[in-house]
């Protein structure tokens, strides 16, 4: 019952997204194999790396990893630390331009981010961060969507099927995963809270909520005190502690107390995580069949 992957296997109160994802990406590979075959033309992920952050260098490997597994063509673009502004627009216009490719994420340090997805063709932003597709998402328009908050989404009706006037409880406003995934519920036609580091009664906010996500990026903060009888309770938050002298992983949820009230619970590691690459190729997808103008093959 503590935590990981391990134990989503056999207890079907875990909500396993690490097998969920595994079922996503060996669709997506049949699907990018139906494309080839039928259309000819396979999907083609460029990431771009600025400097040598160690996580962002882990999660570089990964996706290019994940993204080969499928079938997909992977650019890497391994970019030094000093690397100017201009020069990075230079690679992303570049990249906009080339037929090959259909997705992209650009990782600066040093320059300004904003400036950086605002120059990406908002139907290669696979990351779903351009302010065109964060206005689609909230006019009901055809964008693409933000990874972690679409898998959310995806591990959420897996889970109740439909969330048509539940109350669900969103902790964190970033752009990249509270503001869309706020958007994504509201959608669905769920009644949308949307707390943050100024909401006034936090725990009586998440008291009523059938679904509560935690996005705030604080180890375990939500406690099992503040979780409605049989909510679900989505954990989005990666944080690295220490705990008795070992370096340990955990989310916003206290999951040992959160656990007895929920109905389903994501652990970590092991639950929101690998959903995350999984949506990201799934973009990729989806932004190569627009390009080309066929249908994402069933
Ligand atoms: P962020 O940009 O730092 O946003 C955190 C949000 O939490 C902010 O809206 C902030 O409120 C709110 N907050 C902070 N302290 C709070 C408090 N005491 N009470 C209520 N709200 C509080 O973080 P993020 O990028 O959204 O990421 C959140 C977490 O998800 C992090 O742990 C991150 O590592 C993880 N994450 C995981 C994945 C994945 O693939 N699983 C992907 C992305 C992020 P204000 O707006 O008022 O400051």
């Amino acid at each position: 019952m503590s935590d990981g992957t391990s134990v989503a296997k056999t207890d079907p109160k875990v909500i396993n997204g690490k097998a969920f994802a595994e079922g996503l990406r060996a669709k997506l590979a049949q699907q990018v194999a139906t494309l080839k075959e039928k259309h000819g033309f396979v999907p083609g992920l460029a990431v771009v790396l600025v400097g040598e952050d160690p996580a962002s260098k882990v999660y570089v490997r990964n996706k290019g990893e994940q993204t080969k597994a499928s079938g997909m063509a992977s650019f890497e673009h391994k970019l030094d630390a000093a690397t100017s502004q201009a020069d990075l627009l230079s690679l992303i216009d570049r990249l906009n331009k080339d037929p090959k490719v259909h997705g992209q994420l650009p990782v600066p340090k040093q320059i300004d981010p904003q400036a950086i997805i605002d120059a990406i063709d908002p139907d290669k932003d696979v990351d779903g961060f351009h302010v065109v597709n964060a206005g689609r998402l909230a006019t009901g328009g055809k964008g693409l969507v933000p990874c972690t908050p679409y898998g959310c989404l995806l591990l959420l009706k897996d889970r109740l099927g439909d969330l048509s006037g539940k109350h669900a409880v969103v902790i964190g406003r970033s752009n990249i995963v509270g503001k869309p995934m706020a958007q994504l519920l509201l959608n669905e036609s769920c009644t949308v809270t949307i707390a943050h580091s100024k909401t006034k009664d936090l725990p009586g906010e998440v008291r009523r909520a059938d679904i509560v996500v935690a996005a705030v990026g604080r180890p375990e903060m939500v406690k099992g005190d503040w979780i409605k009888e049989g909510a679900v309770v989505i954990d989005v938050g990666i944080n690295r502690i220490e705990r008795d002298g070992k370096a340990k992983l955990v989310g916003d949820v206290d999951y040992a107390s959160c656990y007895p009230k929920a109905s389903a619970i994501t652990p970590v590691p092991g639950g929101v995580g690998p959903m995350t690459i999984a949506l990201l190729l799934n973009n990729t997808l989806i932004a190569a069949c627009r390009q080309h103008k066929v249908a994402v093959p069933e």
